[in-house]
């Protein structure tokens, strides 16, 4: 048996658990992991949290340095653009990036899951499903682990503990009895739905197979992205409480009046929308943030469990992920200096995490509401010209968060003086040709430094 320094406790096979199983065993580490749900490759999970995510730039880079790039590829479906879909039906396309290879890809969340779990179990990591963390002893570093089958407790001596278990972490629940832990969680006034747009005839895709659809409303919205088997999961955002709310939509009557009024397009799409709306629970979206993130060299939380974001930039699993190659990079460096390396973890984390946690709230508001606006999609051309011309110097935000692996933290710095660069130069202008070149490089040099673009 190896010595406890070099036997890792994960809590959570969910994303980003069975990633880091990998990441460590290759490191040379032994792992187990405790995951309170069954196997979902033998026990069909309900739906309920999102059934795909955009996979970008950042969750690649981790995916690559696992080894496991390339068998994922044929799990994914580039997204080139947003398709914003008007009340008259109307299709605007508007290109997330400058190219063709600046795209995210939709992934189903639980074809990811498995193909990580496999991954890691053929790795040598051990998955003990159905188990759930019910405790952890701050004094000795010790596991409380209940079966969820037969409620039986029993503790356990775990080596290093990793909590990846989500934004309701019971690591972290314990955390809170550390002296001078800083928590905080702040849900959103809104709440998300999955529904499912089904597969043509014969499994093709009934709205255009490379974009994400959004149908931008204002205080409402609706997305789509595509599968591979010719579906569409589609999430509804709506605020809990008030008028359009999932509060005022109980009857089957108004469901249907709201969707023909808003989203008219996608209601002979959905053949199955009153039992998907009726049948999936409505989800809440936190945005989690507290320090420290360990207790001495023992524990460490990691992913949701200790920056949970709301999906509006489509980065908590890619952030995750992100840490994984981040801790992976520290033990590198360091080795199994425990304390030494979750100490430096946070302090190379946190800025940034934080910085994502912000932007994802600001770009709600994008989503929902300024990406129907012309003077939002002429902005974004404004930007994509400026690119074009000083590409070390002016990347837009969306890109340094998407594209790049631009540190978080740079890309909300840069991004805010980038828009006051923006404002200037679009505000008496409607048309790309009619940009004062000029000014934008006396703006540009003025305001930007050369920026490091990590490859
Ligand atoms: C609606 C929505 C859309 C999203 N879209 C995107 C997107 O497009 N792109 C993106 O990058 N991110 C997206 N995210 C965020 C992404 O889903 C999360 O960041 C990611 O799932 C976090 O991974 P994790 O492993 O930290 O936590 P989770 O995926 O939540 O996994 C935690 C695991 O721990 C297990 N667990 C929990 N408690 C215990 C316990 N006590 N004992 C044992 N096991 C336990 C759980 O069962 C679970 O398997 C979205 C999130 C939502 C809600």
């Amino acid at each position: 048996m190896k010595p406890a320094a070099e036997r890792i406790t994960l809590i959570g096979a969910g994303l980003n658990g069975p990633l880091l199983a990998i990441l460590l065993i290759q490191r040379g580490f032994a792992v187990e992991v405790y995951e309170r749900r069954a196997d979902m490759r033998r026990v069909h999970a309900s739906a309920g949290r999102s059934i795909n995510l955009a996979l970008s730039t950042r969750g690649i880079h981790a995916l690559r340095q696992a080894g496991l790039w390339e068998q994922m590829r044929n799990l994914i479906i580039p997204m080139r653009g947003r398709m914003m879909h008007s009340i008259a039906g109307e299709l605007t396309f508007q290109a997330y990036g400058k190219n063709e290879t600046e795209v995210i890809n939709s992934i189903s969340r639980a074809e990811l899951n498995i193909a990580l779990m496999n991954a890691a179990e053929e790795h040598g990591a051990t998955i003990h499903f159905g188990q759930r963390c019910a405790g952890y002893d701050l004094n000795t570093g010790a596991i409380r682990v209940r079966n969820e089958e037969t409620g039986e407790e029993t503790s356990q001596e775990a080596g290093v503990v990793i909590g990846c278990d989500g934004s309701a972490s019971a690591i972290r629940t314990e955390m809170l009895r550390l002296n001078r832990f800083n928590f905080s969680q702040r849900y959103l006034d809104y709440g998300y739905k999955e529904l499912t747009i089904p597969a043509g005839p014969s499994g093709e895709h009934l709205l255009e197979t490379h974009a994400l659809h959004i149908w931008p409303r204002g205080n409402h919205m609706l997305i789509a992205l595509p599968n591979i088997d010719g579906t569409f999961a589609c999430i509804l955002f709506l605020p809990f409480d008030g008028a359009d709310s999932f509060a005022s939509l109980t009857t089957q009557e108004q469901v249907m009046q709201f969707f023909q009024s808003r989203f008219p397009d996608t209601v002979p799409l959905m053949p199955q929308l009153m039992d998907h709306y009726f049948a999936n629970p409505t989800g809440a979206m936190v945005t989690i943030k507290c320090s420290p993130w360990h207790v001495e060299g023992r524990a460490l939380l990691l992913g949701d469990a200790v920056h949970a974001i709301v999906p509006f930039f489509g980065q908590g699993l890619n952030c995750g992920f992100e840490d994984c190659t981040s801790l992976a990079g520290l033990l590198d460096r360091h080795g199994a200096d425990w304390p030494r390396v979750f100490t430096e973890f946070e302090h190379e984390r946190k800025v940034n995490t934080d910085a994502i946690a912000d932007m994802a709230i600001e770009n709600f508001t994008e989503m929902r509401d300024r990406v129907a606006d012309s003077r939002f999609l002429f902005r974004k051309k404004v930007e994509l010209a400026l690119e074009a011309r000083y590409p070390q110097l002016f990347v837009p935000k969306y890109a340094m968060v998407t594209f790049h692996r631009i540190p978080y933290s740079v890309a909300l710095s840069r991004g805010s003086v980038q828009d006051r660069i923006l404002a200037e130069l679009c505000e008496s202008i409607d048309r790309v040709e009619d940009l004062d070149w000029d000014k934008a490089e006396r703006l540009i040099h003025r305001e930007l430094t050369p920026l490091e673009i990590p490859q």
